[in-house]
Formats: C-alpha cells, sequence, structure tokens
C-alpha cells in the first residue's frame, strides 16, 4: 500500500515538474515571437492612424512626385526607418544621388528588414519593396543602381522616417 502511495506521488510529481519545463519553453517562444513579429493591423485601423499622405504611399502603393519629398537630397548620417512601424530600413551610407527626385540606396540595412514582391501594374514589370515588419509599401527595387550590389531601391520619402546618427 505504502509502494503504491510513493509510486502514485511520484507519478504526479513528474507529471508537474514536466508541466512546468513545457510552460518554461512556451515563455521564450513568445519573447522570440515578440522580437521579430509582424504587425498586422487592419487597414481601418492603418487609415485612422497614418496621415492621409503616408497613407496613400504605404497601404494604397502610391508615388510620391518625384523631387517633393524631404529625403530626395538629404545627406545627413544616421538610419531611415519606417514611417508606419520603426522598422530600421536603409542606413545613410548606401544612400546615393540618382537624380530620379526620390531617395536611393543601393542595399537594405540588413537582410529580413524589407521583403520585396514582383508588381505587374500600370503596364510595367516591376519589383515592389515593402517593410518587412508592417508590410507598408515603400517603393520600387531596381537593376541599374551602383557598386556594390548594382541595385537601386528607389523609395518614398513619405514611407520613411529619419533617425539621426
Ligand atoms: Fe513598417
Amino acid at each position: 500500500m505504502v509502494k503504491q502511495w510513493f509510486l502514485i506521488i511520484l507519478t504526479l510529481a513528474f507529471t508537474i515538474s514536466c508541466s512546468k519545463v513545457e510552460k518554461a519553453i512556451d515563455t521564450e517562444k513568445e519573447v522570440k515571437m515578440e522580437e521579430t513579429d509582424k504587425i498586422v493591423k487592419t487597414e481601418e485601423e492603418w487609415r485612422k492612424e497614418l496621415p492621409s499622405e503616408v497613407y496613400y504611399i504605404m497601404r494604397e502603393k502610391g508615388t510620391e512626385r518625384p523631387f517633393s519629398g524631404k529625403y530626395y537630397a538629404h545627406k545627413e548620417k544616421g538610419i531611415y526607418v519606417c514611417a508606419a512601424c520603426g522598422n530600421e530600413l536603409f542606413s545613410s551610407d548606401a544612400k546615393f544621388e540618382s537624380g530620379t527626385g526620390w531617395p536611393s540606396f543601393y542595399q537594405a540595412i540588413a537582410e529580413g528588414k524589407i521583403e520585396t514582391k514582383a508588381d505587374l501594374t500600370g503596364g510595367m514589370v516591376r519589383t515592389e519593396v515593402l517593410c518587412g515588419r508592417c508590410g507598408g509599401h515603400l517603393g520600387h527595387v531596381f537593376d541599374d543602381g551602383p557598386a556594390p550590389t548594382g541595385k537601386r531601391f528607389c523609395i518614398n520619402s513619405l514611407a520613411l522616417d529619419f533617425k539621426k546618427e
């Protein structure tokens, strides 16, 4: 009888300690998810949150008029971040004078910060550039950029904010 009780208690203790380990692993997963997690909002939420001109560019995939934005000729050292979610996108070190009237970069600040997608609208074959975190439209990428990448990320100023170094 004593032996049976001992076995039951042992089984219970084992079960409890196992569930604690599982919980600890779950918490670890949650933290990791938060660090890289995508921002998903409804169009209604974005519309409320973003200024209308930013909403037009970033959620309706608009394009600002060339030479109209605040960053095409901007030369300060720092980091360009997503105007919708603050995700770090481009370093001023990768910015170059493209003459197009839009801020232009030859690479993103790190892998995964941006996403690209085929864009067949307007009778053109282009590659759209989106924020890797919130999915906001940033601009397009072309293959006529300078060394070292040969890429030209042509980005709307309205899709960017600037963090001075
Ligand atoms: Fe974003």
